[in-house]
């Protein structure tokens, strides 16, 4: 038995994201998920996966060869990340872009300490559009960069508005303006603010009694979050919350304009896109392809920390070299 084992800690949207996933890679699979909640608390329909307390992972260092870290980028990965690289290599989706350079530093030390290789910062945005992002600038380093996002469900908007007070629950919506978007593709460079290309679209469900007018106001004047974009809310029904916003829809757009010839008069638009039905799933998938290239990295003696920037593609993918070529060169 050569595939590679996995390890799966936190039991959340991801978790069970990279459970499926794992089922689709014939050369990997799941060893145990490990969580922080009360292990009978948490349902797994396929009754031959092992669910273990956090607690237990360090008996498993010999079993297991990679850990996905599924936890909140907030809170957990802090500090279940430095934790694991200490003891196995991991692939986690931290992106809390602000703090990348601290994370890759606790992550890179903490793994080199025990010989292992942590890949940080994967999924598809830091991850794929990060990628895309340095292909574009490095190729056209004439022209202008353009990320959007959406349209799609923000965990991190929902929550807010459902923090607000009379508020039952809710959902919010990033969507791209469509008019920037197009004057870009048209090949226009404006200079644009993330609220000049996206406008915020909220569903609220209130509480019985809740003054509407004050919710409103409230979500509008948020500071980071609303206040700076045009922002819609729509009250609804509990019902229709459930029937028509349960979906964890997700996408969005990197674009790079960019001229060449000696007058930079020849314009060039380079354009990946993303349009997912389910994030998580999505993002967890990303998770799997990269956890099969730390495992190769580990094996040839590359440790520390790595980020998409540093990962050869060809690691991604279960081929040998010479198949890669004949068919997809
Ligand atoms: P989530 O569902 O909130 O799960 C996060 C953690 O919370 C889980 O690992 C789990 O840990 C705990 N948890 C889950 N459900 C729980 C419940 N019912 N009660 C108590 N605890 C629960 O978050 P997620 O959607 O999986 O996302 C994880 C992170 O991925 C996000 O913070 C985000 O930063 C990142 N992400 C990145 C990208 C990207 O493109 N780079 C894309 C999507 C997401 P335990 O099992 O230990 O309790």
């Amino acid at each position: 038995n050569d595939k590679i084992r996995i390890g799966i800690v936190g039991y959340g949207n991801l978790g069970k994201g990279a459970r499926l996933a794992i089922v689709q890679n014939p050369d990997m699979e799941l060893i145990a998920i490990f969580t922080r909640r009360n292990v009978d608390s948490i349902h797994v329909e396929d009754k031959q996966v092992k669910v273990l307390n956090i607690h237990m992972a360090e008996e498993y260092v010999d079993l297991i060869d990679v850990m996905l870290l599924c936890g909140g980028s907030a809170v957990d990965l802090p500090i279940q990340g430095p934790y694991f690289a200490s003891m196995y290599n991991t692939v986690d989706s931290y992106d809390n872009h602000g703090n990348i350079s601290e994370y890759f530093r606790d992550m890179d030390k903490a793994s080199k300490l025990k010989g292992k290789t942590s890949t940080i910062c994967i999924g598809w945005d830091p991850g794929l559009f990060s990628m895309n992002r340095i292909l574009f600038e490095s190729i056209l380093p004439k022209g202008e960069s353009y990320t959007f996002w959406g349209p799609g469900l923000s965990q991190g908007h929902s929550d807010a508005i459902r923090r607000v007070v009379g508020v039952k629950d809710g959902v919010q919506y990033t969507i791209p303006i469509k008019d920037a978007l197009e004057a870009i593709r048209r090949g226009k460079t404006p200079q644009l603010t993330t609220g000049e290309k996206h406008i915020r679209k909220c569903y609220v469900v209130e509480e019985e009694g809740a003054d509407k007018d004050k919710i409103l106001k409230e979500i509008k004047s948020m500071p980071n979050y609303f206040l700076d974009y045009d922002t819609e809310v729509i009250f609804i029904s509990e019902k229709e919350l459930k029937e028509n916003h349960s979906q964890m829809l997700h996408g969005g757009f990197v674009i790079r304009c960019g001229s060449t010839g000696r007058e930079y008069d020849n314009n060039h638009l380079m354009e990946f896109s993303l349009k997912l039905d389910n994030n998580p799933e999505f993002t967890s998938s990303i998770l799997l392809a990269y956890a099969r290239a730390t495992y190769k990295l580990n094996k040839e003696g590359h440790v520390g920390a790595k980020t998409v920037f540093d990962i050869p593609l060809k690691y991604l993918s279960n081929r040998t070299s010479v198949d890669l070529c004949k068919s997809l060169l």
